[in-house]
């Protein structure tokens, strides 16, 4: 019955129209948004908790419609593309921009950086999403330590009866696979055990809060020791104070990434940073 007054009913249906009209208009858009070349890669550096140095980077899907100024937020198109199915078009074009953009790094003579990419929960329930990667790869002449993938523990459960034969192969290529989100999933934490995985991205909410929680602190904490004991990688995401620094530092943790740091930026700025000028 409350539904029904002025603000009600009615005006949730039309709202609800509305929302359907502006997310199909979206898909629409974003069906064309390769052809139109309205797509780009960011990179954000993770850096050494110890050294500082620029160990890795991931690679992060932008999206700036040419009639726009600005970049759509991936949280929303993502999604979208997610429903819509159109994510397979835009994760292999993101797979094929990366491996092109790091074979150019490696053939200027940048040494440092592997690249990770982000694979969604539908592009991983695709059965050859990592074949493709491979051959992606292999196109590109690069090795399996070129390029890692990060997924989250809810895809990576979902999808393991798919692909977990894969995943073993490319883990024995050497392939790093990060745990993304971590400890945000729905899961106990005895998937590690049955899954090739080499690093742990622990959530950034926790790392939000870590400075004034001793909760967050202790789940940080926890975290870090579990990956080391399992023998992984940890990095903490979201790292925005020398504070915040200072906490996974005596936790020992091993990478960080966060606007500290560096914020995500597109090639020609991570170039500048690698301090390259030759080949471009
Ligand atoms: P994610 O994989 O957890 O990526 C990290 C997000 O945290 C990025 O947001 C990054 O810009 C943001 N971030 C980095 N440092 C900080 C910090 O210090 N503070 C705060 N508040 N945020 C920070 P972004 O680029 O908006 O991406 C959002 C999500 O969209 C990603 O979350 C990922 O799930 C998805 N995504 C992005 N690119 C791709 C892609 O190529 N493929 C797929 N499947 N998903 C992608
Ligand atoms: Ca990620
Ligand atoms: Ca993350
Ligand atoms: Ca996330």
């Amino acid at each position: 019955a409350k539904l029904d007054g002025p603000g009600g009913l009615q005006f949730f249906q039309q709202h609800h129209h509305d929302e359907l009209v502006r997310e199909q208009r979206m898909v629409e858009q974003l069906e064309l948004a390769i052809e139109h070349r309205e797509l780009s890669l960011h990179y954000q550096p993770q850096v050494s908790v110890v050294s500082g140095r620029i160990e890795n980077l991931e690679a992060l899907l932008r999206w700036q419609p040419r009639d726009s100024s600005s970049f759509v937020p991936p949280g929303e198109f993502i999604s979208l593309a997610e429903r819509s199915g159109l994510i397979h078009r835009l994760g292999d074009w993101v797979m094929e921009e990366v491996c092109r953009q790091q074979a150019a790094w490696r053939r200027a003579g940048f040494s440092t950086s592997r690249v990770d990419i982000n694979l969604s929960g539908r592009q991983m329930l695709r059965p050859d999403t990592l074949a493709r990667f491979e051959a992606c790869l292999e196109r590109y002449g690069l090795t399996p330590q070129d390029i890692g993938i990060e997924l989250t523990e809810n895809v990576l459960i979902e999808a393991a009866p798919l692909v977990l034969e894969d995943l073993r192969r490319l883990y024995h290529r050497g392939v790093r696979i990060a745990i993304d989100d971590f400890g945000t999933g729905y899961s106990s934490l005895s998937y590690l055990k049955h899954f090739p995985v080499t690093a742990l991205k622990v959530d950034r909410a926790f790392m939000r809060d870590a400075p004034k929680q001793p909760e967050d602190r202790a789940i940080m904490e926890a975290a870090i020791f579990i990956g080391h004991r399992l023998g992984l990688e940890v990095v903490a995401e979201g790292v925005e104070s020398a504070e915040q620094l200072s906490l996974i530092r005596e936790m020992r943790c091993d990478l960080a990434q966060g606007y500290f740091f560096y914020r995500p930026m597109p090639a020609p700025d991570i170039q500048v940073l690698l301090g390259g000028t030759a080949g471009w």
